[in-house]
């Protein structure tokens, strides 16, 4: 059975480039009898505020996606994070690094998907591990592990290539757990057999199948879907003016036509559909 998931991040309202986000990972488990899970990444402690919680789950009734199970929180799930980081630091991979955004901007040689690439400063370096981040020693990782492959559904067969990241972190210095830990723990956590989102979340998928192998952890597919787009070629952003679900919820609008809509490939005026993998705004 499938089971596939809408993950959002509780740091701003919802808008319509999650509505499609949502109704994609809906559609995909109804149409194949599977299930749709809703997942809470908040463990952004200075940016997650609980009353989007509230507001997400409004939102998604008023769309008529209703999901299924529990909704799980990350913020509840530390400690295994936490157990995980410990693992790969019990197998060498992890190493501390206390590198400013500036440090590694001035000292960068490529941009990849998130900026800057760190250029693996700290890795043979002595560095306090008080209060420092821990970086995947992408290198040797894949030493470990020999060539991995992952299939998305919609662009094929891919050979996984997480050095195009660097270094990433894996635990933040305020945190045991980062995007890439947390997300790739909870889709095993969960049962995901169809990781559902966003093409400007591809570039990440290659470092969740390196952490896939590294931890044991089973193989799902993905289907990266593409993203609304302004007229500029960029997501559409609550930042930018992009209404949010809860205002037209309250203006009295019919989430369901809204939907409906998105299904069709009907848009707001300006907005379509973009298969660009760096759409990062
Ligand atoms: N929380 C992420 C977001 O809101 C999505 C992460 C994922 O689907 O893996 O963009």
């Amino acid at each position: 059975m499938i089971r596939t998931r809408f993950a959002p991040s509780p740091n701003g309202p919802l808008h319509l480039g999650h509505a499609y986000a949502a109704m994609v990972a809906h559609d995909l488990a109804r149409s194949r009898g599977g299930e749709f899970l809703l997942r809470i990444e908040d463990i952004d402690g200075e940016r997650s505020r609980a009353e989007f919680v509230e507001t997400f789950f409004r939102d998604l009734e008023w769309l008529g996606l209703a999901w299924d199970g529990e909704t799980g929180f990350q913020s509840r799930r530390l400690a295994d994070y936490a157990e995980a980081g410990e693992r790969l630091k019990a197998m060498s991979l992890l190493y501390p690094c206390r590198c400013t955004r500036a440090e590694i901007a001035a000292a960068a040689a490529a941009m990849g998907p998130d900026g800057p690439v760190y250029p693996g400063t700290c890795r043979h370096r002595e560095v306090n591990p008080e209060g420092a981040a821990w970086r995947l020693d992408v290198a040797r990782a894949l030493e470990l592990t020999g060539p991995l492959e992952w299939t998305d559904e919609r662009a094929g067969p891919q050979r996984a290539a997480p050095g195009i990241f660097g270094d990433v972190v894996l635990l933040r210095k305020d945190l045991p757990a980062s995007y890439h830990l947390a997300a790739t723990l909870d889709d095993a956590t969960d049962g995901i057999t169809l990781v559902t989102r966003g093409m400007d979340l591809f570039p990440a998928s290659h470092v969740h199948r390196l952490l896939q192998a590294l931890l044991g952890l089973p193989v799902p597919v993905w289907h990266h879907h593409p993203l609304l787009v302004e007229p500029d070629g960029r997501k559409l952003a609550k930042r930018r003016g992009a209404p949010s679900l809860g205002d037209r919820r309250k203006a009295g609008e019919d989430g369901q036509a809204i939907v409906e809509a998105l299904r069709e490939g009907r848009f707001p005026a300006g907005i379509s559909l973009s298969e660009g993998l760096h759409q990062a705004s």
